[in-house]
């Protein structure tokens, strides 16, 4: 710890069956394996940002994982870069073109909307007991919500000489390191923000108690400040819906409001919510993605739990906006069909069968057609919005559909 500059006499170790794996292997890889393993790690570190040889390797190495043919353009793999280490810089420029004050407006607005549709969603449930559910609540009005770009921007100190490609990046990844084992022994800063504004992401983060949408998802086939409410529901609102459950799943149970670790659940009650998940486990575990392979439902159930719970909550605060109560199509849709169109837009990916073998095995999330699918052929305001009947590919009886927010 001294080496790497880092004063503390104690550390809190998120995942201690992985230390203590680790630890095992100590003894049992040889040493001349660690050494070619963490010569790997050391030249992987720097492959991206060496000469033509290296770069090569990099790409050959993730083709075999990930099925890529081709490399990016140059000027993506630049663009890339440049967020990677001066996101907050880079995203001072995106945000004056691509998310205006009235987009945030209409973000935060949604977001709002959602939050008091959880509640009415959690003061309705049966099998959470009052007791928890007073904690849940206080729990759903204690999240920071994060829009778009933080307040204050973060600086970049390092010299940047045009000339020194190299230089830079290794000149700012030390800042970066700096700057995070700076935080040691200090309160945490809770105004951080983690990916760039312009990043195409959204997350909840248990230790803060915080939902964060970077402006880089707040944008179409997501988010469209000129929409209609039914995709903007449908699109954004799943993921809102889908990042707030996080606060209450397997793992956002462990922290209480404040974001300190402590389980706020009844034992009752949190038995009641893993048999919930459980149904969640089997269901997700019989779908197929590729000829051999699987979901693996024990690894993806709680992103699965959130999918299927962030599509009724968007349903509900969609239900209380006057379009949401309306009958009037749109292009042939009514508004109904349209919120499940978005949902479905939004997911529309195209991927190798290299990268899916990778992707369901190491990856929390179902895949794309899946978190569509998955959480859809659960939900009964679906089925009625497209006159779904016994025999439909993905029917299933009422008594089967499994509900838990
Ligand atoms: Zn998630």
């Amino acid at each position: 710890m001294k080496n790497l500059g880092l004063d503390t006499d104690s550390l809190d170790i998120r995942q201690p069956a992985y230390f203590d794996q680790l630890n095992a292997m100590l003894a049992f890889v040889s040493i001349h394996d660690w050494k070619t393993y963490l010569k790997a790690s050391s030249i992987g570190t720097y492959d991206k940002i060496l000469s033509k040889p290296f770069e090569k390797a990099s790409f050959e190495y993730n083709k075999a994982l990930s099925g890529q043919s081709t490399e990016k353009p140059r000027a993506q793999v630049i663009a890339d870069a440049v967020d990677r280490q001066m996101g907050f810089a880079l995203g001072q420029l995106y945000i004056k073109r691509y998310f205006s004050e009235d987009a945030k407006k209409r973000a935060l607005e949604l977001v709002n909307n959602l939050d008091k549709a959880f509640e009415i969603r959690i003061n309705r449930l049966d099998w959470m007991s009052d007791s928890t559910k007073i904690k849940a609540k206080e729990k759903l009005k204690a999240i920071t919500k994060k829009i778009g770009y933080p307040d204050k921007w973060k600086e970049y100190k390092a010299t940047i000489d045009r000339s020194k490609y190299f230089e830079n990046v290794v000149a700012l990844r030390a800042e970066e390191y700096k700057y995070q084992s700076g935080k040691l022994n200090k309160p945490p800063y809770r105004e951080e923000w983690g990916p760039s504004p312009s990043t195409v992401t959204a997350y909840y983060r248990p230790s803060f108690n915080e939902i964060v949408f970077p402006a880089g998802i707040l944008q179409y086939p997501y988010f469209d400040l000129y929409a209609d409410d039914a995709v903007n529901y449908g699109g954004i609102g799943m993921v809102i819906g889908h990042e707030m459950t996080h606060a209450f799943d397997d793992q956002g149970a462990q922290f209480d409001k404040d974001g300190n670790v402590k389980n706020w659940w009844t034992k009752e009650d949190y038995d009641k919510f893993r048999a919930k998940t459980q149904q969640v486990i089997d269901l997700y575990s019989s779908f197929t993605v590729l000829d051999s392979v699987h979901v693996k439902g024990g690894l993806t159930v709680g992103e699965n739990t959130a999918d299927n719970g962030g599509i009724a909550i968007a349903f509900e605060a969609f239900k209380m906006t006057k379009q949401g109560q309306d009958t009037t199509k749109i292009d042939g849709f009514t508004p109904d069909q349209r919120f499940f169109l978005s949902i479905a837009r939004i997911w529309r990916v195209k991927t190798r069968d290299e990268f899916m073998r990778t992707y369901v095995n190491t990856n929390p999330h179902s895949p794309a057609m899946w978190r569509v699918n998955g959480p859809l052929m659960n939900f009964t305001p679906f089925y009625e919005a497209f006159n779904v009947q016994p025999g439909d590919k993905n029917y299933k009886p009422e008594s089967e559909r499994i509900k838990t927010w």
